[in-house]
Order: C-alpha cells, then structure tokens, then sequence
C-alpha cells in the first residue's frame, strides 16, 4: 500500500455521510402502511388468505421486491349486527303500558311512534324521564288504532273510568334515536336558537345529550 492510497478525500466523504444520513431519515420519516411492505416500501402485490384470531386479524404477504415475509395486522372492531343479507337489524323499542289498576297491562313496539314524532315530543318524552306521565300517554294513543291490544286497554279504561300508564324503554329508545335519528338534539337547539330561548337552556339542551345529566 502507498502513500497515494491512503489519502482521503474529506469532502466525498462527508458527501457519502450525507448521502447516508439522507437514507436513513428517509427510512425513519417513510410512513409504515397498510398496502406497502415496512422494509422497502414497495406495494404489496399478492396477500395470503386472511386469518383471525380473537379480535385481531392477519393477511400473509412476502414482498417482491425485497423478499421481506411478513404479516398486516388489523383490529376487529364490533360495530354492530345484520341480517344474512347484511341489512341492519332493526331495533324494537320495548314498551308497556297498563291501566292504573293493572287489569291490562301489554307489552308493545314503541318504534312507529318514534319514526313519526317531532324533536320536540321525543325531548317531553325524555323529559319526562321516557315514562308514567302526558308525553307517554301520547305513545300509547299512537297505537290504539293499530294494536287490538292497546284498543282494548283503552276501551277498558273509558269504561271503567280507570287511568293509564306508559312506559318507553329508556335504553332501547336512546339506542334507536341515536341511530336513526342522529340529529335529534342539534335539530332541537337549532329551534331554540330561533326563538331566542336563553343561553343557559340553551347549555343544558347541549350538555344533556342523551342519557346525559346537564
Ligand atoms: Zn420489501
């Protein structure tokens, strides 16, 4: 070895270090995803077949490119149920009512009244804490027409001079409001806000969310 060889040559070499630095920020800033193999980045062509385990599931891959096997990863999370055909499973709202002195008492589906009502029964409803006074009485007078049951109990309480109760399932109706009628509380607000109803109401409408103490 000669002198000549051993000289170096700063100026290359710390353009090599740069060069190097860049490489590996480039590998510590290229976003890990789904899609791209985590060592070279480039897209996955061919997965394997999907398996699960618990709450977790996997796809096999091997990467073209950089021969690099692996597994992606995924979470399961429960979102709900379908029927076979993958429609949504309508939920029933469960509720009762009686006369005062029991001698009818019937269990009903209260959704049709919830499909057909304004915001505004549906907040008196909650209001009055989903049951046992006016706003419930209006759920059932909303079946007496169509449920032989409900007719019956009414005819009885007419007669008899006998007073009734209702009952709305207080889980079932917040379970089904916030599903199919999402904007029921903003919908309220925005009302209020038209008819200038004070701030701190206006607070407590927004705060009682559903299910949720002012
Ligand atoms: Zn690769």
């Amino acid at each position: 070895m000669t002198e000549k060889d051993t000289i170096e040559f700063p100026i290359l070499k710390d353009t090599e270090k740069t060069l190097q630095d860049m490489k590996e920020g480039q590998k510590f800033i290229r976003k890990i995803q789904s899609g791209e193999c985590p060592k070279c980045g480039t897209p996955i062509e061919d997965y394997g077949t999907q398996e699960l385990l618990d709450f977790t599931a996997y796809y096999p891959f091997t990467c073209k490119k950089c021969g690099f096997s692996g597994r992606e990863w995924y979470d399961l999370t429960f979102t709900g149920f379908t029927d076979d055909a993958g429609e949504d499973v309508v939920n029933e709202i469960r509720a009762e009512a009686h006369s005062d002195d029991r001698r009818h008492e019937i269990n009903f589906d209260a959704k049709m009244y919830f499909i057909n009502t304004s915001d505004k029964e549906l907040q008196a409803l909650e209001d009055s804490g989903w049951g046992g006074d006016y706003p419930a009485d209006k759920v059932a007078q909303y079946f007496e027409n169509t449920n032989k049951e409900m007719k019956k109990l009414f005819d009885y309480c007419r007669n008899n001079d006998v007073g009734y109760e209702c009952h709305v399932n207080k889980e079932d109706a917040i379970l089904w409001i916030k599903k199919n009628r999402p904007m029921y509380r903003n919908d309220i607000v925005a009302i209020e806000l038209k008819e200038g109803k004070d701030v701190e109401k206006l607070y407590n409408t927004l705060a009682g969310a559903l299910g949720e103490q002012p």
